[in-house]
């Protein structure tokens, strides 16, 4: 999961279903399930693999290992290249450029891509990203030395759940095709899933939902769970009610959100995103397979089971936009009145479009522009903007510093009281 996005899930409401039994309701327990997802967690997350970053041999490894797996459950190979997409990307150092310059570095990746194919019109696209932080050169929240990152949860756990869901679905008659992903380059930027809209193996119109695992190995006792994008189509909430076998939900009904699935809902199609929440080794070398929930991937993987055996029989399934979250949460008492660019990389905060007749668009601040201090607040990131935003009070003014292209710029920003 992306870090960048990860603080501004906002307006997530805790719901506790009250369905009564359906047939959905899925109890698989089977301890030979339980053995291979240990094996598959176990390969993905171990230190041979150094952190799956994209673009490094670890990546290739776990990339082969997931076409091998889709391979033996009989999936149809759905890459340009057997199971695998290949791609790259030619970063650009100045995030201002049009394009990159002929010495920036390109980085290369692969999609695996493998097929239930039931020959039907539609498909279903289930994901998980398979890359990590190699050894936390970028995007870790850990302190010292480089170290492997084995992502156990992050996403090995997300992996090892499709994998099961192909392995069990393989074996059912069902109505619709299923397409099983997975992505790489997702903690650089969604770069895998990005790369997967624009140049679908098979026609996009025909994926007419996706479903993305990305941390799903850490389920507590209290049996809580995030689930995002039911706002995406209405047809989610009674899908999974008549799932649920006893979960606590954190709904969030946004189809944007910190991870692949953000791909597929920006290209309208209807999307869910299920995991089992932050904790403190997230983004850390402690992400490690000791702590992984197995019984608790399982008891996942038995609700989406549930919700996909409905889904396989909708004659088809409706999309449907869902307001978009901002930075801009209630709690705080100011605001710039800018959308932030949750995919922006670099040091301080890129402003991706300025409200009309707002404190920045006043203050002659323009899309494009990167905040960098706000007071006397360094902008290292979204997390230091939101921490700086809360700090100000209504009525206040403030020096905001924005680099635009290569030079800083210094405005004076006065927020409106409310
Ligand atoms: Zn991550």
């Amino acid at each position: 999961m992306q870090r960048k996005y990860f603080y501004i899930i906002s307006l997530i409401s805790t719901v506790v279903l009250l369905g009564c039994k359906s047939q959905y309701v899925i109890k698989n327990v089977s301890e030979v399930e339980i053995a291979q997802l240990q094996t598959d967690i176990g390969y993905l997350a171990s230190d041979e693999l150094e952190g799956r970053e994209i673009g490094t041999k670890g990546e290739a490894l776990a990339a082969a290992y997931v076409a091998s797996r889709m391979k033996a459950i009989g999936l149809k190979a759905m890459g340009e290249d057997g199971f695998l997409q290949h791609f790259s990307i030619h970063l650009k150092s100045n995030p201002h450029a049009d394009a990159p310059a002929p010495d920036d570095p390109v980085i290369k990746g692969r999609n695996v891509i493998g097929m239930l194919d039931n020959g039907a019109e539609k498909t279903i696209c289930i994901g998980a990203h398979y890359d990590h932080l190699g050894y936390g050169k970028e995007g870790s929240l850990y302190i010292g030395e480089p170290k492997i990152h084995n992502g156990a949860d992050d996403n090995a756990s997300g992996v090892g759940a499709m994998l099961l869901l192909a392995e069990r679905l393989s074996k059912l008659a069902l109505n619709y095709n299923y397409l099983f992903v997975g992505f790489s380059g997702e903690e650089k930027g969604l770069w895998g899933s990005k790369h997967f809209v624009n140049n679908s193996t098979i026609p996009l119109p025909q994926i007419d939902a996706m479903i993305n695992l990305d941390m799903v190995g850490r389920l507590r006792p209290d049996h809580r769970i995030s689930v995002h994008g039911n706002g995406t189509s209405p047809i989610w909430g009674d899908l999974i009610s008549k799932a649920d076998d006893g979960f606590i939900y954190s709904f969030s009904p946004s189809g944007i959100g910190p991870s692949d699935h953000t791909s597929f809902y920006l290209v309208n199609i209807p999307v869910l995103f299920f995991f089992t929440g932050q904790h403190s080794d997230y983004h850390k070398p402690s992400d490690d397979v000791e702590l992984i929930n197995y019984q608790g991937i399982q008891k996942i993987s038995n609700l989406i089971q549930g919700v996909i055996l409905q889904l396989d029989k909708q004659p088809d399934i409706p999309f449907q936009k869902t307001k978009d979250e901002t930075a801009e949460t209630p709690e705080f008492k100011v605001t710039l009145g800018v959308m932030p660019d949750y995919m922006y990389t670099g040091k301080g905060m890129r402003i991706d479009a300025v409200r009309e007749e707002r404190a920045a668009h006043r203050a002659d601040i323009m899309a494009g522009d990167v905040v960098v201090k706000m007071g006397e607040l360094e902008i290292f990131d979204m997390m230091s903007y939101m921490k700086a935003l809360s700090a100000f009070e209504p009525g206040t003014t403030i020096k905001v510093t924005v680099k635009r292209g290569n030079e800083e710029i210094e405005k004076m920003v006065t927020f409106e009281e409310k």
